[in-house]
C-alpha cells in the first residue's frame, strides 16, 4: 500500500519516466504510430465508402460472396439488426456512404493537424521541462529544469489528482524535488485564493 498522503515521490517518478521516454524517442514513436493508425483508418473510411456506380461484382456478406437470391442478415450481440437483399447491397455500395466518407475525412484532417504539434512536443532533442534559473543544491550546476506533473489515485470510486512542480537535475546528478503537491479534486480546484495560500495542509481524510 503506497503512502498516498504525500505523493511527491510519485510525481518525481512520473517526471523521470517522462524524461527517459522522451529522450529515448519512445514517446515520439508512440505518437507517430498513433497518428499513422488514425490516418490509415480515416483514409480507409474515405476510400471504402466512396460511391462505386460502375462496380457490378457480387456484394459480400460477412466475407462471403452473395448470390442474387440470398439475404444478408447482420447481427449485433446475437440480435438481428438488419436484413439486406442482394440488390440493396449493390445499391448501397453504388451510392457510397456520405457519413462514413465525412467521418473518415475528419479523422484524416485531425491526424494531419495534430502531427506537427505532437512531433514537436515529443521531439527527443527537446529538453524536458522549463529551465530554472537556480543552481542545483547537490552538484551546483545550472541544469535544473522544472515541470508541473500530475498523478491520479483512485480509491474506490473517488479519484484524486495530485499536482506539483517537479524539479530535476541531470540524470548523472540525480537531484530531484517536488513542491506544492496540492490534492486537486473537482470541488477544491477553484477554491478561494486565501485558502490556497494557507501553508499547513492536511492530506488525510477529512472528518
Ligand atoms: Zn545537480
Amino acid at each position: 500500500m503506497p503512502d498516498i498522503s504525500y505523493p511527491a515521490e510519485l510525481l518525481i517518478k512520473n517526471a523521470v519516466k517522462q524524461r527517459v521516454w522522451r529522450r529515448s524517442g519512445m514517446s515520439l514513436l508512440v505518437a507517430v504510430v498513433g497518428l499513422l493508425g488514425v490516418l490509415a483508418l480515416g483514409l480507409a473510411m474515405v476510400i471504402g465508402a466512396q460511391p462505386r456506380p460502375n462496380d457490378t461484382s457480387a456484394p459480400s456478406c460477412g466475407g462471403q460472396t452473395m448470390n442474387t437470391d440470398q439475404v444478408c442478415d447482420e447481427y449485433t450481440n446475437g440480435i438481428r439488426t438488419s436484413t439486406s437483399y442482394y440488390q440493396d447491397m449493390v445499391d448501397e455500395r453504388n451510392h457510397g456512404d456520405t457519413g462514413v466518407v465525412v467521418a473518415g475525412g475528419v479523422a484524416t484532417a485531425a491526424a494531419l493537424l495534430a502531427a506537427i504539434p505532437l512531433l514537436r512536443a515529443y521531439n527527443p532533442r527537446k529538453p524536458w521541462g522549463a529551465p530554472l534559473p537556480l543552481l542545483c543544491p547537490r552538484c551546483g550546476g545550472p541544469h535544473l529544469r522544472e515541470k508541473t506533473m500530475s498523478h491520479s489515485i483512485t480509491v474506490g470510486r473517488i479519484k484524486t489528482t495530485y499536482r506539483g512542480t517537479v524539479t530535476l537535475c541531470t540524470p548523472d546528478c540525480g537531484f530531484t524535488t517536488a513542491r506544492r503537491p496540492d490534492p486537486v479534486t473537482p470541488k477544491q480546484r477553484r477554491s478561494t485564493p486565501q485558502q490556497d495560500r494557507k501553508p499547513p495542509r492536511r492530506y488525510g481524510p477529512r472528518h
